[in-house]
């Protein structure tokens, strides 16, 4: 690390609980909503909007529910108590510069001396807080934010920052923390040398910490885009640096020589021919196969649009020099059910399959380790038991991850220690705009599947409210009487409201109560049992009509018949979500539907994004709409997936910022390599080791 910014850098590292009024108990209350106790995480953490409480004439100019700052003459005091059993606040009545009422009123009585000292009769006080209006007493404003003397009104901020926070953290404790923090930041400027950019990039921050207006904290606003730009371009050059260092690496192919013919074999035994866009991406893959450099490619297609079968191609082909491959499912379920389509294939072409899952325990799974480990294993389909610590492969040549979105970027990275940097295919059902997903997986090379295998009918969507709930069950009995299979969807719940469990379950007993044989599946469940009626649904022999299931439903499961997908609560969802769960259907030969309820609460926008699914199947249409109307956080379903968490990046409107920062990245200007490092540092954007 450079020296010149050191002081500032042990100040950005400092525990919050060493700052001035705060301690152990508050760090830790901002641990939780920061994400992190140190200065830095403060820093990086923006106020969302700005409450102005510039003084006010007089309150016939405010409306309730306003925030506001006023001059009032105190007037006399109500003190407050238990009357006849009942609890009356205290009272101070006051007016305003035109003798306009305005009532100040406390709850907490116990402290009725504190305030009636703070606003003594007679005189002039400035108090700012929400305007409120009651019957009896006109206008008030109950607790204030703010009670000053008039000499001491500049205590009052005129445009108060407001942070998103969390349980036991008010904004004043905010504010507080952020003064201590400048404060010590301009001392340190002051009293050590600080580099040119490091005092603009201080700069921008206070600007964002000391917001004039909702301008400044806008995602276009001089500092917010500043401070965005300098975050993207510290994640982009991580990647141009991890980019360059996955071109330095040795691959084990290099030195791996063909020892079978399969791909002919392979093609011959397909059962269908592939499309365009399935061919060309296994192109690519061979493509990628004939460096010398580790492959590492995200191939994105559509739910149905055939991912599997380009992994199998990849797997087969890894195979054909005798190295391994591991297809790694995000679940148990979604394992066996690759397992069970792939394994024929392979006794085809004489090559060793395995599955391997956290359900495998003792001999079996001895007998299953020293099989991989000898090399014959030569396709290996599991979850990440597949990685523990015991699992050890002879050669492993390539590692595919399907849904890659539900892996972290840490276990990736744990998968690439299993081999000698095998090569590495991801598959992604999400679709992400092309110009986004360039730069979030800016170390991998992308090929999109964008095209269907032929012969699927079109899924016909519509959207009904869920008030015609009955109507539509009588519409689909007849359905279900033919043999149709629905997947029934309860929502999301919201976690003031009863469980997602007890939604199904009510659900569930509701349609059990009209049809035989309904299927319930939760979170709550036990796995076997979950499992269990999952298989039972899938089975084409089985009665089993109607699944009724929260969202555990898995992505990718393939139930072929399943022809209808009933949604409750579709507003609920994010569109990508919804078209993920619609992608369940429309896999056979059958005309399949859609059906969205939505309840009353849905906005006219709700209607809309619902709208947008009606009209159209492409993924990528879908996620660009969605994109620009929700933005990428429901996009992506955030969190739990380990896609980057960014402090002022807007994915929706820093997009041109993006491709700027993207191309400084890789032009890799030395004179900006230290500021770069350092950016690294404050955003926390880990590079991986050198060749
Ligand atoms: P996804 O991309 O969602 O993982 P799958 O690989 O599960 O899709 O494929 C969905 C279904 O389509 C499977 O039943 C698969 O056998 C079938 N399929 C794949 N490619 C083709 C093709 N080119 N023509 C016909 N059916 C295909
Ligand atoms: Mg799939």
């Amino acid at each position: 690390m450079y020296n010149m910014d050191k002081e500032i850098f042990d100040f950005f590292n400092t525990d919050l609980q060493f700052i001035h009024g705060v301690g152990p108990v508050l760090a830790s209350k901002f641990n939780e909503v920061l994400n992190g106790r140190r200065v830095l995480d403060f820093l990086l953490h923006a106020p969302s909007y700005v409450r102005p409480r510039e003084i006010l004439d007089s309150v016939t100019n405010a409306q309730t529910g306003d925030t506001i700052t006023i001059s009032l003459m105190v007037k006399s005091h109500k003190r407050g108590g238990i009357f006849r059993g009942r609890r009356r606040p205290t009272q101070i009545v006051c007016a305003d510069k035109f003798a306009a009422p305005v009532t100040i009123q406390f709850f907490n009585v116990n402290y009725l001396d504190y305030w009636t000292e703070k606003l003594p009769i007679g005189k002039w006080r400035i108090v700012s807080g929400k305007l409120d209006y009651s019957h009896n007493s006109g206008a008030i404003i109950n607790h204030p934010d703010f009670i000053e003397t008039p000499e001491n009104a500049y205590k009052i901020p005129k445009h108060q920052a407001i942070y998103p926070s969390g349980e036991g953290l008010t904004q004043k404790t905010f504010s507080n923390v952020r003064d201590q923090i400048f404060k010590i930041i301009h001392e340190r400027i002051s009293a050590y040398v600080c580099s040119e950019r490091m005092l603009e990039f201080l700069d921008a921050l206070e600007h964002v910490h000391y917001p004039e207006t909702d301008e400044d904290l806008t995602p276009n606003g001089t500092y917010m885009a500043k401070l965005a730009y300098c975050e993207l371009f510290a994640h982009q050059t991580a990647i141009a640096i991890n980019r360059r260092n996955r071109q330095e690496q040795k691959n084990q192919r290099a030195i791996r020589t063909k020892k079978y013919d399969l791909m002919d074999k392979f093609y011959s035994i397909l059962p269908f021919q592939l499309t365009n866009a399935q061919q060309r991406t296994i192109d690519e893959i061979f493509a990628d196969f004939r460096k010398p450099v580790p492959m590492m490619r995200l191939v994105q297609g559509d739910v149905g649009s055939g991912k599997t079968m380009v992994a199998m191609a990849a797997a087969v082909k890894m195979a054909e020099s005798g190295a391994q491959s591991v297809l790694l499912a995000p679940t148990d379920t979604l394992a066996q059910q690759h397992y069970s389509k792939l394994a024929p294939m392979c006794e085809k072409l004489g090559l060793v399959c395995d599955v391997l899952t956290g359900r495998d325990k003792g001999t079996s799974r001895n007998e299953k380790l020293i099989s991989l480990k000898s090399g014959r294993t030569k396709i290996a389909i599991g979850t990440h038991a597949l990685f523990s610590d015991d699992v050890m492969y002879k050669d492993l040549g390539l590692v595919i991850i399907d849904e890659q979105h539900r892996f972290g970027v840490q276990q990736r990275t744990n998968m690439r220690t299993k081999g000698c940097n095998p090569d590495m295919l991801a598959l992604s059902a999400t679709p992400i705009p092309r110009t986004l997903s360039m730069t979030i997986y800016g170390d991998m090379d992308i090929s999109i599947i964008n095209e269907k295998p032929a012969g699927r009918i079109p899924i016909k969507t519509s959207k009904i409210p869920a008030l015609r709930v009955n109507a539509l069950i009588d519409r689909i009995a007849p359905q279900i009487e033919k043999g149709a299979k629905v997947f029934w969807v309860c929502p999301l719940v919201l976690e003031s409201e009863m469980s997602d469990m007890t939604a199904a379950q009510s659900r569930f007993e509701e349609l059990n109560t009209r049809f035989s044989h309904v299927g319930l599946c939760h979170g709550q469940m036990d796995k076997k049992e979950r499992d269990k009626v999952m298989a039972q649904f899938a089975d084409p022999d089985s009665k089993m009509r109607i699944l009724v299931s929260t969202t555990v439903i898995e992505v990718g499961i393939d139930v072929p018949s399943a022809t209808i997908m009933v949604i409750e609560n579709a507003e609920r969802f994010g569109l990508a979500a919804l078209h993920q769960l619609r992608g369940r259907v429309g896999r056979g030969s059958q005309q399949s539907y859609c059906v969205l309820l939505y309840s009353n609460k849905i906005t006219p926008d709700g209607l809309k994004r619902l709208d947008i699914l009606c009209e159209t199947e492409d993924g990528f249409v879908i996620a660009e709409q969605d994109l620009m109307m929700r933005g990428v956080g429901e996009l992506l379903g955030t969190k739990q997936s380990g896609w980057i968490q960014y402090h002022f990046v807007n994915y929706r409107e820093h997009r041109d910022l993006f491709k700027l920062a993207q191309t400084a990245a890789m032009n890799n200007n030395s004179d900006d390599e230290i500021w770069a490092a350092q950016l690294r540092q404050i955003f926390g954007c880990s590079v991986t080791a050198g060749a």
